[in-house]
């Protein structure tokens, strides 16, 4: 009996043991040995495993056979890991043995930390718009209510705060169609260089207020490739507001689109398409988080530019439906470069 409990802890895919009522642990699989260290068989299941609420549901276990679940946490060197731990009683020809079989919850955990963190910052960023709205109608209800001036003045700041609640609400609106459609696979036929002109056309009032230029340096040729065209222009669209809202007074923003070819970096045939700007440039190591959501280099110049922090979230994700390539160059002092793969077919 002992001998067929031993053989299926060997068969157990996640880390397991067997600890037997003399408080020894009598079988470990490979994964358990891996996780728990080798040699941790014949040991005392105290000495071997150390974190009190795993010990103390092993000796329940023991003692009245009812099975039990509890959580043991280590850290492989690089980052903590949370391993949901099941413990069930297994009935041996002489006595009673504990099975303790361990999964690694930690995918699962940072999900769910990940979604606190979000609700967190759209809270966050909904609530400072929303409190000076609210403000300003207390003050329009007390000492502004004679004051036809400060009236106005208010009035103004209350409506782009409401603008700025209502492009959060686009961009999270925008964001979570994206993901629901990321494993739906495109299927219009796009003129790239015709959306590249008519989303330039629809940016250049924008750019002459900034005092930005826009260029557009596009093949001869015509050609079309498979894609979603609202979701190509609003990652043009966003690309070139970037380059527009942080180039500042007297930079340029210059989109570049390549004739179809190989492209090494999506090993097939496909597309470039490059939003440069010559603007303050990004510092290197804000450059791998600068697709998170709510990521901002410099936060008071990305709002007082109107900016949700969403807009690279949205361009990430749309180039991974298109299954495409996104990459991010800089200089500071020189500009930004935004280059955008993407396959023909
Ligand atoms: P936002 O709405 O704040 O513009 P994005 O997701 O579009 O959000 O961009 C994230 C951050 O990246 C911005 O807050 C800004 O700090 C930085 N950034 C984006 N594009 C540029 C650019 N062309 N030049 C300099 N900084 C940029």
């Amino acid at each position: 009996m002992l001998a067929n409990a031993l053989d299926m802890v060997a068969a157990l895919p996640l880390p397991a043991l067997l600890i037997r009522d003399d408080e020894r642990i009598v079988a470990a699989n490979d994964p358990a040995r891996a996780l728990l260290g080798q040699g941790i068989e014949g040991r005392h299941f105290i000495t071997a495993l150390r974190q009190p609420g795993l010990l103390d549901a092993i000796e329940g276990c023991l003692k009245d056979g009812a099975p039990r679940r509890t959580e043991y946490l280590t850290n492989d060197g690089q980052q903590d890991t949370t391993y949901r731990v099941m413990l069930g009683a297994v009935a041996l020809d002489r006595g009673r043995a504990v099975l303790v079989s361990f999964e690694d919850v930690t995918p699962l955990e940072q999900v769910g930390q990940m979604r606190r963190d979000f609700v967190a910052n759209v809270s966050h960023e909904l609530r400072t718009p929303l409190t000076a709205v609210m403000g300003f109608i207390e003050t329009l209800r007390g000492p502004a209510r004679n004051d036809p001036v400060g009236q106005e003045r208010f009035l103004s700041i209350m409506q782009s705060e409401a603008a700025r609640m209502n492009r959060l609400i686009g961009d999270l609106l925008s964001l979570s169609r994206v993901e629901s459609e990321e494993r739906v696979r495109p299927t219009d036929r796009v003129d790239p260089a015709e959306l590249v002109r008519s989303t330039l056309r629809g940016l250049q009032g924008l750019a002459e207020t900034a005092g930005v230029t826009l260029v557009a340096d596009l093949p001869e040729t015509p050609f079309t490739i498979t894609g979603d065209a609202d979701q190509l222009r609003q990652v043009l669209t966003n690309l070139v507001e970037n380059g527009i809202k942080y180039g500042g007074k007297g930079a340029s923003v210059t989109v570049t689109l390549s004739p179809p070819g190989i492209q090494p970096r999506l090993r097939t045939e496909g597309v470039t398409l490059t939003v440069a700007d010559t603007g303050p440039g990004i510092a290197a190591y804000h450059l791998p988080r600068l697709t998170e959501r709510f990521y901002r280099v410099d936060s008071h110049r990305s709002r007082e530019q109107g900016g949700t922090g969403l807009g690279l979230a949205i361009v990430k994700h749309i180039v991974g439906r298109h299954r495409g390539r996104l990459r991010i160059d800089s200089v500071p002092g020189q500009g930004t470069t935004f280059t955008v793969s993407l396959p023909v077919g």
